[in-house]
């Protein structure tokens, strides 16, 4: 053992802090700062700090493929009934889709109440490129790996994710002669479970810099003509959150919503900063279990799934901006329209990556279906790292409350755990 000098002052005070407080602090401190140095012209400071944050993020997605593949066999692979892995999968795919379908409808009921892009006359002479969204049937076939190493080396977590449950699945199967491999798993498993509570011990840090190189980066000038789309998508969120998950955790599975929000600050001010879902993974998968008593066996499985197919807070957003876009051409929409919009979000959310503008991509793909405008996407991507800041964090809260429902049904959730105040980070209080 390394041994360790005590700390004094400051230092030990800010050590013993719980984890959520720290980037909490960080968050505000980094907001403070990069506003600071926005009004005093000078956001090439906070570009100079943004490298600390990209450090970070770097290394929670170093962990990505092999925390995924390795806990996710070790989850499947332990099943000793194979109808639970049908059983779950049904489940977390229902409250995926019935989730997105009700974040898209809040997203459009509030844009065609609050109106956010009448009186607003948008020219964009900026071009930006409109990504085209793939068909939805390649989504489906893209599924399934031709190549499992591909798989990992192009990061694709949904066919990561149905590699692992065929292997997993198998060595369940295969009984006696396969416990080797599954205790490889069981122990890999364990490494990558501690390197990853090393790596999440620098998110203040990384939350800092990233937060004060997005304040100090956008002036109050480009914000003004759409703040109305960012104050909509922002409050959507937050209704979201606590109406839908909140309502869906005590109505559902009887659950305390204050104590959900409380275990899943962490994995929102990650999924916050570095607007990725997936780069969140080992941060969501650490705080269900750790701070919600959320099973392995489950986490392990619904979060992977939950940070590639189920993007709530995406599908708000979208039902937004697709209504705004609508206003600002003078466009009117009518019920078929809204209707095509909301199953286009909520089919198109699985095919959206959990990678920081992947929302913007998928919009063109709404657009498209009831024909506005795909310029419109131009108007939006001047702000839509602020957008994506809100829906990914709802993203993530949303696979968050999932595997928490989903694992008390199946009788996977650690009440106590559930109840007893954060244990995640090195923080000893709470
Ligand atoms: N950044 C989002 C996420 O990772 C996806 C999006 O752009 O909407 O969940």
């Amino acid at each position: 053992m390394v041994e360790q000098k005590p700390m004094r002052g400051p230092f030990k005070g800010w050590r013993r802090l719980a984890l959520w407080k720290q980037i909490f602090i960080a968050l505000i401190a980094g907001l403070v700062v990069g506003v600071a140095l926005n009004m005093a012209g000078m956001p090439e400071v906070a570009t100079a700090i943004k490298p600390i944050g990209d450090l970070f993020i770097r290394g929670i997605k170093m962990l990505i493929v092999p925390l995924v593949f390795v806990s996710l066999v070790t989850g499947v692979s332990s099943l000793d009934d194979l109808s639970t892995m049908g059983r779950l999968s049904i489940k977390t795919v229902a409250l995926y889709l019935i989730t997105t379908a009700v974040a898209i409808v809040i997203g459009l009921v509030l844009a065609v109440v609050f109106q956010p892009g009448s009186g607003v006359a948008m020219v964009t002479d900026e071009a930006v490129k409109v990504q085209e969204a793939p068909p939805l049937i390649d989504i489906f076939l893209n599924l399934v790996p031709t190549n499992p190493f591909e798989s990992f080396v192009e990061e694709n977590v949904l066919q990561i994710i149905v590699f692992a449950i065929f292997f997993g699945v198998s060595i369940a199967l295969v009984g006696e002669k396969g416990r080797p491999v599954r205790e490889f798993f069981e122990s890999a498993a364990e490494v990558i479970y501690r390197l990853t509570a090393i790596i999440i011990a620098f998110a203040p840090y990384g939350v800092f810099a990233l937060i004060a190189w997005v304040a100090g980066s956008y002036g109050l000038e480009l914000l003004a003509p759409l703040a109305k789309v960012i104050l909509l998508v922002y409050i959507g969120c937050i209704i979201h959150a606590i109406v839908v998950y909140g309502g869906l955790l005590k109505g559902l599975a009887g659950l305390n919503p204050l104590r959900f929000f409380q275990g899943v600050m962490e994995p929102g001010m990650v999924a916050f900063t570095s607007t990725s879902s997936a780069g969140t993974l080992p941060v969501s998968i650490m705080a269900t279990e750790q701070n919600l008593g959320v099973s392995r066996r489950v986490s392990s499985f619904v979060l992977p799934l939950g940070a590639t197919i189920n993007m709530d807070g995406t599908a708000l957003y979208q039902g937004i901006c697709a209504v705004f876009i609508a206003q600002v051409y003078g466009i009117d929409l009518g019920m078929p329209q809204y209707l095509i919009i909301v199953l286009t979000a909520t089919l198109g959310s699985l095919g959206t990556a959990g990678v920081p503008g992947a929302g913007l991509i998928m919009l063109s793909l709404v657009l498209t279906s009831v024909g506005l405008p795909l310029e419109g996407v131009a108007i939006i991507a001047g702000i839509d790292r602020l957008l994506d800041m809100a829906r990914t964090a709802v993203n993530v809260v949303g696979d968050c409350a999932v595997a928490s429902i989903v694992a008390e049904s199946e009788g996977q959730l650690d009440e106590e755990a559930y109840n007893t105040p954060h244990v995640l980070g090195s923080g000893s209080d709470t």
